[in-house]
């Protein structure tokens, strides 16, 4: 073992899109950087095993679709033949073109990078586990992106190829002929997406009352409508409360309120049920890092954490685990360390369940409102009524804005339907931007484009749509 004292000006601690963000930009702020992460390149959960690859694999799945859907319009395509090998390089391919990107980047840059796992010895020392051996590294200020990790059910799972997580669930080892997947989030969700298109038959079981809990149910009720045709099942209050491995799969017994036969068999069960923050085996007990009850790292609006020299972004740091959340964060804290007078202090931070349909939301949502007793109005435009829609043969969608009812200025942003997660930077940029309604309705969009949809739920609000009619009163519900 060898541990020579190197140092940095700025130590990074995971390479995920929080830390290569960040340590890209301290670099490029004329920082010394190192950054550390167990992988060969920079990429972490969001590139490795999680963003990327899922929704390349949504892609392939989204073509199986519409060339079943062809159909209706008098094309029709044979059964797909799946080359599951082929299907699995070209995902890996994709993720290693911009796992090697990042790499070359980071040497541009000329970050030191290390491969290898780094754990605080106190306020400003790491030591850093590489395949050489270890190697201690002193810094002036560190940021903490270490991610997380999937939720396990706690007692019920054990060591099996059949029992997957998002993860292996990704690694596509075969298209198995039935799945359950434990978690009607986003993970489960989309996963369950990609597994029916290419032929499995899927089956839901979430603990809550619904998919997607927390998000607006008109939204949801949309996607839910189309997952009942792809699904065999969706058990909903139901949780599963006993697995074991036979030889044809595994025997899961459920408890709950929307279950056919209690006991039923799988060929892989996948968890999906939520993520935890990697701030376990980082040494912050030898550092002033404090973490909460559900173990992230607490941090300010510039992302430092108790030690003033260390800053944590990203999952670790904090609801949405979304990977823009945590670039964003990641940049704040390099400019900070930089010595700019910054904060993370966004109006709307988008959200994307990359299924099909798509939901996506910014802002205020109306569960939300609902619960903290604010009053908004909330302007709903159908797709039935969008003549892009029509021709897309997709008018299983609805835009919604949440607005404030005295100053008519948008606060939230809903969106379900093919392509939402594209349409919904506009109500980012409309809702940062402090527009109103009117701003929105005067704004020509293109035609015939879904993004009209936003347009035109401004003048649904106000009472002067086109396409659809409602009185002035109908349509901006009073909340
Ligand atoms: P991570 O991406 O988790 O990266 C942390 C890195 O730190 C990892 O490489 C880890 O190995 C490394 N690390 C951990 N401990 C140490 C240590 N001690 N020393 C050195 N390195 C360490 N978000 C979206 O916004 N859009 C999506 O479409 C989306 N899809 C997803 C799909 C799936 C299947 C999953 C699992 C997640 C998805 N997410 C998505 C969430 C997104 O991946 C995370 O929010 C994002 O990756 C968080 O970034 P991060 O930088 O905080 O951490
Ligand atoms: P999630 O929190 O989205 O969903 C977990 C679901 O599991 C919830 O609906 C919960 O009620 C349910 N659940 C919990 N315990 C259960 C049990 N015992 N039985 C049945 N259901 C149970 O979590 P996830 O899907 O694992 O995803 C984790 C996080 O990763 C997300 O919250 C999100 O931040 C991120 N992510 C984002 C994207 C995206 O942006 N498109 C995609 C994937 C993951």
């Amino acid at each position: 073992m060898s541990e020579k004292l190197k140092s940095t000006q700025v130590a990074v601690i995971g390479g995920g899109p929080g830390g290569y963000p960040a340590a890209f930009l301290a670099a490029d702020l004329g920082l010394g950087v190192t950054l550390v992460d167990p992988e060969a390149n920079p990429g972490g959960v969001c590139l490795y095993r999680g963003c990327i690859p899922s929704k390349a694999l949504l892609h392939a799945a989204k073509v199986i679709t519409e060339a079943q859907q062809a159909s209706n319009w008098g094309i029709k395509f044979n059964e797909p033949e799946i080359d599951i090998d082929k299907l699995r390089d070209w995902k890996d391919s994709v993720v290693n073109k911009f796992t090697n990107g990042l790499g070359q980047l980071s040497k541009y840059r000329k970050i030191k990078y290390i491969q290898g796992r780094a754990k605080f010895v106190d306020n400003k020392k790491l030591k850093i586990q590489n395949q050489g051996g270890e190697e201690l590294l002193s810094f002036e200020n560190a940021i903490i992106a270490t991610g997380s990790r999937p939720a396990e059910l706690t007692n019920l799972t054990f060591d099996s190829s059949n029992i997957l997580n998002s993860t292996s669930g990704l690694e596509l080892p075969e298209v198995p002929k039935t799945m359950l997947i434990v978690g009607g989030g986003y993970i489960g969700l989309e996963l369950g997406n990609v597994y029916a298109a290419l032929g499995t038959k899927v089956s839901v079981v979430e603990t809550t009352s619904g998919l997607m809990p927390g998000v607006d149910r008109d939204l949801v009720l949309v996607l839910s409508k189309r997952l009942k045709t792809i699904f065999e099942e969706i058990m909903l209050n139901t949780t599963v409360i006993d697995m074991k491995e036979e030889k044809s799969g595994i025997r899961v017994n459920f408890e709950g309120a929307d279950i056919n036969s209690d006991k039923q068999l799988f060929d892989k069960v996948l968890i999906s049920v939520g993520r935890k923050p990697n701030s376990e085996n980082l040494g912050l007990e030898n550092t002033d890092v404090e973490i909460d009850k559900w173990g992230f790292i607490k941090v300010d609006e510039q992302k430092r954490t108790s030690n003033p020299n260390i800053f944590a972004i990203g999952d670790v740091a904090g609801e949405p685990m979304l990977a823009h959340k945590a670039t964003h964060e990641g940049r704040v804290a390099a400019e900070v360390i930089a010595g700019h007078n910054v904060a993370f202090e966004p109006r709307a931070i988008p959200a994307v369940v990359f299924t099909d349909p798509e939901i996506a939301w910014c802002g205020l949502t109306e569960t939300q409102a609902k619960k903290e007793n604010q009053q908004v109005k909330i302007a709903r435009f159908p797709w039935g009524a969008s003549s892009r829609a029509s021709t897309l043969d997709r008018n299983d969608g609805v835009t919604k804005l949440v607005v404030d009812p005295e100053t008519e200025q948008i606060l939230g942003v809903g969106i379900v339907g093919s392509g939402a997660g594209e349409l919904i930077a506009e109500g980012v940029l409309a809702i940062e931007m402090g527009a109103n309604v009117t701003d929105v309705r005067l704004s020509i969009h293109p035609h015939p484009t879904l993004s009209e949809t936003i347009m035109e739920s401004a003048e649904a609000f106000l009472g002067l749509s086109t396409h659809i009619y409602r009185s002035k009163k109908r349509t901006a519900e009073k909340r």
